[in-house]
C-alpha cells in the first residue's frame, strides 16, 4: 500500500495500528489483542518480522544496501508462519537504485508480507514503483470535524485561532495541534505583530531576525500565506483568507502592495524557501536579506 498523506495527518499511527492487527495471533474484530506473544513483541518494539526502513545513518536517503538486506531477510525467513510488515515512513528517501531493487520484491513478495509505503508527494516516486502499489490518499477531515477534535484536546484558544491553525496546515489536525501549543502559537503571533510594525515604519530589513531562525522554511510559508490572503482581500474574497485572525495585517499588506507585487513577492519567497531547503551550504541570512531588499524595493517603487 502506498499511503499518501500530508504531514500531521496521523498516517504513522494508522500504519502502526494496521500493523499491530496484522501481526496479532488472535485479533478481536478490528483490534489486536494486546496479550499474545506477537503483540507483546510489538509492544516491546522487538518483533523480528516488523521492519521500519528509514534513511541510512548520517544520510537522508535509503540506499540499495538496505533493500538488499531486507530482501535477503524476507527470503530466508519466508517460512516462519506469521505476518511480516515492512514500513517505509518516507518512501521518497529511496535512491533510484534502491527503488529499482525494491520493485522486484514488490512484484514477487514472500508469503504473508505487507509493505506500507508512506509518502507526501507521490509524483516524486518512480512511476514503476507507484504502479505496483495500492494507492490510498488519506484525505483531510472537514474543518468542522477538525475544530471539534482540537477543542477536545484542551485547546482553549478562540475558534478563529483554531481555524487559522488548521488552514495554515492544509487541514491536518495533528499539525494544527502542534502549532496551537502555547509557545508555538505565541511565536506566530509575534511574527505577525513584528511584520505589522516593520511595514508601518517602513523598516522591513529590520524584520530579518524574525525570519532568520532555525524554522525559517515554516516562517516563510506563514509569510506567503499572508501575501496570498492580501490578494484575496483585494479581490473581495476575504472570507477565503487563511489567516482569519490577522485581518488588520492582511488589510495593511493589501493597501501598500499592488496585486502584481503581492503575487511576485509570493513567488520569490517560494523560490527562496525552496533554495533554503534544497541548496546545501546556502547562507540563510544573506539569502533572506537579499529577498527582503527585493521586497522593500518593490514597495518603494509602488509608493
Ligand atoms: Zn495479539
Amino acid at each position: 500500500m502506498l499511503l499518501h498523506a500530508n504531514a500531521g495527518m496521523g498516517s504513522d499511527s494508522l500504519i502502526y495500528a494496521i500493523s499491530r492487527w496484522l501481526m496479532c495471533q488472535q485479533p478481536a474484530g478490528m483490534k489486536s489483542c494486546g496479550s499474545c506473544h506477537s503483540c507483546q513483541l510489538m509492544l516491546a518494539g522487538t518483533h523480528p518480522d516488523w521492519h521500519k526502513i528509514t534513511a541510512d545513518k548520517g544520510k537522508n536517503t535509503i540506499g540499495i544496501e538496505s533493500i538488499r538486506c531486507l530482501t535477503e531477510f524476507l527470503v530466508s525467513h519466508a517460512q516462519q508462519g506469521g505476518a511480516k510488515v515492512i514500513w517505509f515512513p518516507a518512501v521518497e528517501a529511496l535512491t533510484e537504485a534502491a527503488s529499482n531493487a525494491l520493485l522486484k520484491t514488490l512484484e514477487e513478495p514472500t508469503d504473508n508480507t505487507y509493505f506500507f509505503l508512506e509518502c507526501r508527494d507521490p509524483a516524486s516516486l518512480l512511476a514503476t514503483l507507484r504502479s505496483r502499489c495500492f494507492y490510498y490518499y488519506l484525505s483531510v477531515p472537514e474543518c468542522k470535524t477538525a475544530i471539534s477534535w482540537l477543542q477536545k484536546q484542551k485547546i482553549s484558544l478562540a475558534q478563529v485561532d483554531i481555524e487559522t491553525a488548521i488552514k495554515l496546515n492544509a487541514g491536518a489536525p495533528l499539525a494544527a495541534l502542534t502549532l496551537l501549543q502555547p509557545e508555538n502559537w505565541l511565536k506566530r503571533k509575534q511574527f505577525c505583530q513584528s511584520l505589522m510594525q516593520h511595514l508601518s515604519t517602513k523598516t522591513l530589513l529590520n524584520w530579518l531576525p524574525e525570519l532568520d531562525q532555525p524554522d525559517a522554511a515554516c516562517r516563510i510559508s506563514w509569510l506567503i500565506s499572508l501575501l496570498l490572503d492580501a490578494v484575496k482581500y483585494q479581490q473581495h474574497a476575504g472570507n477565503y483568507c487563511v489567516n482569519q485572525d490577522q485581518s488588520s495585517l492582511i488589510t495593511k499588506l493589501a493597501t501598500i502592495n499592488s496585486v502584481d507585487i503581492l503575487l511576485k513577492s509570493a513567488t520569490e519567497w517560494q523560490n527562496c524557501r525552496h533554495q533554503l531547503m534544497s541548496v546545501m551550504g546556502l547562507n540563510q541570512e544573506l539569502r533572506l536579506t537579499s529577498q527582503l531588499i527585493n521586497w522593500q524595493n518593490a514597495l518603494h517603487y509602488h509608493n
